[in-house]
């Protein structure tokens, strides 16, 4: 104990010999000699860093070690979504998941009346399958209309799907690197051509992948280091499979709530309504509730489609 208050005592002279020092350099002239900066100074700067780590310490997770379920394809099922979500990277680039140029035939969105929370990128049966970044394999198996699928989780908390694969080669609890090959793509599962179906999930929740990577050219482009993540970037409904969203990314939780705020609000139609009832109640022009959506002036309605009713 007696040691401890002499080490708190040791640090307040510190601090308040640097305080002093700095308010005497600041107001003084230049002429003031080296003083005893030198010897108080380490002795902050080592307690601040050693209090500095120990909170890295504590806000760093073992994402691994998480919900970690080799059996099911989302252990995350039962948990509460809370949004904004947030992703750091420590890379500024990822491991193309194909060894060819990235076309991408169907994008993350509303399809056939279904969600479709993944990418669609073309291959040729038998392509080596790269794993995107550093993590560890947490399910090989097959998954329904996904076929033969691999789940790798990173070390960031965020899973990358790999469907439609013709060949696993990693087992579970495998450690894989960036650019790793662990499979071969292929048709198995619901494909009408090959394909590598690509899924971005974070806690469960699929990504519009295209939020998070730029997929249009060869440098493999992680849009940000520090992403916040809307509802809207991981709800299908709200994009087109077959449009390119505009992405802005949110870098800040402020910004995310900036966005949030300017979002486009979703109509779910209901037994009865016409386009000019929709427009008179959200006071939005048919010609614009018809551009928004993509619809003709004459396109019937469905129970429980959804329509963008903001401008
Ligand atoms: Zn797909």
């Amino acid at each position: 104990m007696k040691s401890f208050y002499m080490i708190v005592l040791t640090l307040c002279y510190s601090v308040n010999a640097f305080c002093q020092t700095e308010d005497s350099l600041s107001i003084a002239t230049k002429t003031t000699p080296k003083i005893t900066l030198e010897t108080s100074f380490p002795i902050v700067s080592l307690a601040l860093l050693n209090f500095q780590n120990t909170s890295d310490r504590i806000q760093s997770k073992d994402w691994i070690a998480e919900n970690w379920n080799t059996k099911v394809f989302n252990p995350y099922k039962k948990q509460r979504k809370q949004y904004p979500l947030h992703i750091t990277f420590d890379d500024s680039t990822y491991a193309s998941p194909i060894p060819r140029n990235k076309v991408v035939t169907s994008r993350y969105g509303w399809r056939n009346r279904r969600a479709h929370n993944g990418i669609d990128i073309d291959l040729i049966t038998g392509d080596r399958v790269m794993s995107m970044f550093d993590g560890v394999v947490r399910y090989v198996n097959r998954h329904s209309g996904h076929g033969k699928t691999i789940v790798v989780r990173h070390f960031n908390g965020l899973e990358t799907v790999y469907a439609h694969l013709s060949k696993q080669l990693v087992k579970v609890n495998d450690t894989v690197r960036k650019g790793q090959v662990i499979g071969a793509g292929g048709t198995t599962g619901n494909a009408r051509g090959s394909h590598l179906h690509l899924e971005i999930r974070f806690k469960g929740i699929p990504i519009h992948p295209e939020y998070l990577f730029d997929f249009s050219d060869e440098e493999n482009i992680v849009r940000a280091n520090s992403i916040w993540i809307n509802e809207k970037w991981t709800t299908a409904y709200r994009h087109n499979s077959k449009r390119k969203s505009n992405v802005e990314v949110c870098t800040t939780e402020a910004e995310a709530a900036q966005s949030k705020a300017d979002e486009k609000k979703i109509y779910t139609v209901r037994r009865g309504d016409t386009l000019s009832r929709i427009s008179s109640k959200y006071n939005v022009s048919i010609a614009t509730l018809c551009k928004e959506n993509a619809i003709r002036k004459t396109a019937t309605l469905r129970i429980g489609q959804k329509l963008i009713v903001t401008q």
